[in-house]
Order: C-alpha cells, then structure tokens, then sequence
C-alpha cells in the first residue's frame, strides 16, 4: 500500500444508550453509512472513523493521527450552541456528539487542517466557527423547495448554482449542479470568516468555504451518495483527498 496514502478521519453518528445513563460516561453505539468510507477509499484516501469522546487529550491525539476529516451527516446540532431557544420543529439533538464535534473542529480549523463537512457536517463547522441555523426550512423559509427529497440518494433532486470563483466550483469543475437533498435545517447566518459558495433557487445555502484556510468546504448535500453517479460529486472527493494528501507530504517530509 501506498505509506502516502492521506488518513481521513470521519465523525460517526453516537446513538446514546439509556435516558438515566451517567452523563460523565459515553455509553452508545456509533453509526456510519459506509459511503463515506467508500467514497474516500475511491478517492486514494484511508478512512478512519473516529468514536465520539469526551476525552481533550484523546482529540488531541485524532488530529495528529489524520490528515484531514470528513464531518458526517446526522441529526440537528443543538440550537443552544448558538445562542437560540429550539422551535417545535428541532428534531433530535445529541449533546455528546455535539461537544466532541465542536471540540474537534474548533481544533482542526486552529490547525489549518483539511475539511470536507457534508450535511449535519455543514451546520456544525458553520457553528464551529460562529454562525447560525435555519432550525426548520419548511417552518423558516417562505416557498422552500422539497429538501428531503423523495428519491434514493444517489439521484440530484435539486439545482444549485455555486458561486463561480470558488473552490467548490474550481473542484466540481462547473457552476451549476444537480444534487441531492436530505436535510430539514441549513446554515442561516454564515460564520466570521466564510462565505456561502452555493444555494438553491429558494435561497437556501447549499454550501459554504473558509476564506482563510487552503481547504475548508461545507456542503449540505451528500457528494459520497453520488459518487458514481455524477462525476462532479466525485471531483469534489478527489480533490480533497488530494489536498490531504498535499498536508500528509509536507509531514513527511517535515
Ligand atoms: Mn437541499
């Protein structure tokens, strides 16, 4: 095998077992679709699922293990994390999840380090960073399109047209594409220090990059359900793993 082969940490989903369970302790069962491993595989990379913990040290030590990291999809962040009550609508939330999330991003965009956030992935680096949510489109956005499309993943429900100067669009290789849809929130108010690279036609924000870091790119579809699909979901794959691989030389090299 390749020893240059970039490691790609990936968030799971953390299920907790248990209402009464002790909050100091993580007790649960972690979930991944496997098309992120997949996708990552395909794209040259070596998927690595990191198991959510409350332990710093252990976050420390993720980040010295990858070379860049893919935040999953799943449920809702929780609104409290950014200064807002939930609306009826808010559907379930996970603390621990979010925590180790926040702590690991937080740290990652410290480190200059490669990230492709997908879906959930999206509203938690938005967060990460100090931005909002749209808690419930269909609730927040007059005349939303169908965001939680009816069809399987691997088909684009809806268009998005990305901002043409982007990284997104330099990597997708196209500035308007058919992509897949399976969230209910978005990002409402876009973080310090980024900016939104794509939307629908309803105006919801489909992706958003840092404008300080080589590679930080969020996009609210879900590339790896589309990776054979269409080639630009593909694209996207193949160029951040590429620039993971860029950051895994330079260590080597260090
Ligand atoms: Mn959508």
């Amino acid at each position: 095998m390749d020893k240059l082969r970039p490691v790609i940490g990936i968030t799971p989903s953390f299920e907790p077992h248990g209402s009464n369970s002790d909050p100091n302790r993580l007790h649960g069962i972690h979930r991944l679709d496997d098309n992120y491993a997949r996708a990552v595989r395909l794209s040259g990379g070596l998927p690595l699922i990191l198991p959510t913990t409350r332990e710093i040290q252990v976050v420390t030590d993720y980040l010295q293990a990858v070379d860049g990291l893919i935040f999953s999809g799943g449920g809702d962040v929780n609104p409290i994390l950014y200064g807002e009550d939930p609306i009826p609508q808010l559907q379930t939330v996970d603390p621990s999840r979010d925590e180790f999330e926040l702590g690991l991003c937080k740290e990652a965009l410290n480190h200059n380090i490669p990230i492709l956030a997908i879906c959930r992935g999206v509203q938690l680096l938005n967060v990460a960073a100090g931005g909002k949510l749209v808690q419930d489109i269909s609730h927040c956005v007059p005349k939303a399109l169908q965001h939680r499309q009816q069809a399987p993943i691997w088909h684009g429900s809806h268009v998005i047209e990305i901002t043409p100067d982007s990284l997104l669009a330099q990597l997708m290789k196209t500035t308007q594409a058919q992509v897949n849809s399976s969230h209910h929130q978005a990002v409402g108010d876009v973080a310090p220090g980024f900016r939104v690279t794509a939307r629908t036609s309803d105006g919801v924000i489909e992706a958003i990059e840092s404008l300080h870091h080589d590679f930080v790119i969020g996009v609210q579809f879900h590339p790896e359900g589309m990776y054979e699909s269409y080639d630009y979901a593909a694209a996207l794959f193949l160029g951040f793993v590429e620039a993971c691989q860029t950051v895994k030389k330079l260590r080597v090299e260090g």
